[in-house]
């Protein structure tokens, strides 16, 4: 890919203050490591202050609510995170699609919002293992590409797609890179099915295990532009394994 690799960390429900050492060493560490656009999604408490530990890396948020503002007790809008200093927020992932009931409407509306925000958005999609025993992931992730990406006329740039089987995600398991180069150029025409033209501006991340030692090959498969990295994006010894390996 001629962009640079994008490697993006999700903290999931990981991190008090004593995590932003792990931050701060990882933004000193991307300095040297310019090649990849690094960036780092710690849970909703942690945005602001990483934000200000660190200069050079990207921080995002991990969910937002669909709307700006109202009667929604707990819940983040993606104008409070842009506030916080979010410059993007991932939305879909498959862990708040089954803990929180989260249809491909409701994804697509939290990523609207975003963009109406200015944030940029990681819309995460991917087939569990029984889809793809049946055959079925390439079509079920159509569908939520079809269901969750955002209008995004005029903001193409900010639209990432994250690629994340589900049953490779903390498993320690992966796809074949043939399987990911396979899923990946289909999104990719799904992509620019739906976008026409600019469908193939936006990057599509692989997300699911990665890990210092198998970052380069998955990284080298076809149409993949980056990683979503959860367990191993939590030390910042790992995570810049990956970094390096990008
Ligand atoms: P994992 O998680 O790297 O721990 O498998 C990836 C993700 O869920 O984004």
């Amino acid at each position: 890919m001629a962009q640079r690799p994008y490697i993006v960390g999700n903290w999931k429900m990981h991190g008090t203050r004593a995590m932003l050492s792990e931050a701060r060493a990882i933004d000193r560490a991307a300095e040297r490591l310019l090649k990849a656009e690094v960036a780092l999604a710690p849970p909703f408490t942690l945005i602001h202050a990483t934000r200000k530990e660190a200069s050079l890396i990207g921080v995002g948020a991990q969910d937002c609510h669909p709307a700006e503002g109202g009667a929604h007790t707990g819940d983040i809008s993606a104008p409070m995170l842009k506030d916080a200093g979010a410059g993007f927020v991932i939305v879909g992932h498959s862990e708040r699609r089954a803990d929180h009931g989260e249809t491909d409407a409701v994804v697509k509306a939290k990523a609207d919002a975003a963009l109406a925000a200015s944030l940029g958005v990681i819309v995460c999609v991917g087939e569990t293992e029984e889809q793809r025993d049946a055959g079925k992931a390439e079509e079920v992730v159509g569908n939520q590409l079809k269901g969750s990406l955002p209008e995004a006329a005029g903001m193409i740039e900010k639209v990432t797609v994250a690629y994340e089987p589900v049953w490779a995600i903390g498993t320690g398991r992966t796809p074949t890179v043939e399987d990911v180069g396979a899923m990946h150029r289909s999104i990719r025409e799904q992509l620019n099915a739906i976008y026409g033209d600019d469908g193939a501006e936006i990057r599509i991340l692989y997300g699911g295990s990665v890990k210092p030692s198998n970052a380069a090959e998955l990284l080298a498969a076809d149409e993949v532009g980056g990683a979503l990295v959860g367990g191993a994006s939590l030390t910042a010894e790992q995570f810049l394994g990956i970094i390096v390996a990008a």
